[in-house]
């Protein structure tokens, strides 16, 4: 059997290109089955309610098993034996993480603003039709991963197959729903603090740092206005709790295109030289900040090159 995941905290990109890539693997005549490494978030099952997929089952250990990488490829978002395990393949759109493999493998890495937009790509390549249903959900994963086409991360490949899946899917109107999504994602409203701390958040290595970031993307940050303060509690404690120098918490506002960044830090003065800001009552506003990848990690990494 052929195992396919995605990252830890796992997000609607990864959940839905496990099912896409399985459904593949299949349909290619390799048994494979979706799996997923932590819960799903309110945004997935919104789209596995939406077009009627099954959720994959919670797999953590993948020893001795075969395994197929989605939207991931580093040591820190991977299973913790993942070195006991065979990689047979990879498809992912972030930068490249470091993993080894015992065996040659089926890459698919390109920078495009979604591992869904480069699945499409594969079932052109392999001349497999894409079920409806599947066609809706990895339309969806397109439209969050580039928050509808809005992230400086999204390419024309991007807002090019979004269209064509839509019209496997016979949606028309691909804009409401992605609205709707972030609608269901800007729901707050008690949610305990670590949870949204935690709902989609990645762990990075700056240095020999261990650095946490999360985010949060909403249509209106009003919504934190009454949380705020128990935010960046709940980071500060988190950092000491389990020994991060730096925990970000992004806040972003899909519509005024800007993020407020909260933050707790053993190293304030790398951070206000990473984008040249001075952090005031532990936050900051970065106006057109989208992206966590193309806009934070690119800044923080190389600030903490000289620590
Ligand atoms: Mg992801
Ligand atoms: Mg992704
Ligand atoms: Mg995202």
């Amino acid at each position: 059997m052929l195992y396919v995941s995605g990252h830890k905290i796992p997000d609607s990109d990864s959940i839905i290109s496990a099912i896409a890539i399985s459904y593949l693997q299949n349909q290619l005549g390799t048994q494979a089955v979706a799996v997923r490494q932590g819960e799903i978030n309110p945004e997935t099952r919104y789209i596995l309610d939406k077009f009627d997929l099954e959720t994959p089952e919670l797999k953590t250990s993948f020893s001795g098993c075969d395994i197929f990488l989605t939207d991931f490829n580093n040591y820190t978002e991977a299973p913790d034996d993942i070195d006991q395990a065979n990689i047979v393949g990879i498809v992912d759109h972030h930068k490249l993480g470091g993993l080894s493999t015992s065996s040659p493998l089926e890459i698919w890495i390109r920078a495009v603003g979604c591992t869904n937009t480069i699945i499409k790509e594969m079932f052109d390549y392999y001349e497999v039709e894409i079920p409806e249903n599947l066609a809706g959900a990895m339309m969806c994963a397109i439209l969050s991963d580039t928050v509808i086409f809005k992230s400086p991360t999204c390419t024309k490949l991007d807002t090019k197959i979004t269209k064509e899946l839509a019209k496997i899917a016979k949606i028309e109107d691909f804009k409401s729903i992605g609205l709707e999504m972030f609608k269901v994602k800007s729901a707050v409203d008690g949610v305990p603090t670590r949870e949204l701390v935690k709902r989609d958040f990645k762990n990075f290595d700056m240095n020999g740092n261990k650095v946490g970031i999360g985010q949060l993307e909403v249509v209106d940050l009003t919504i934190f206005d009454n949380i705020k303060d128990d935010l960046i509690e709940d980071i500060k404690a988190l950092k000491d709790e389990d020994g991060y120098d730096t925990v970000l918490l992004i806040l972003t506002d899909i519509m005024a295109m800007g993020s407020q960044i909260l933050v707790a830090t053993n190293s304030l003065d790398i951070v206000q030289k990473a984008w040249d800001i001075k952090v005031k009552d532990d936050q900051f506003w970065l106006q057109g900040c989208l992206s966590r990848k193309k806009q934070i990690i690119p800044f923080l990494e190389p600030a903490y090159k000289d620590k």
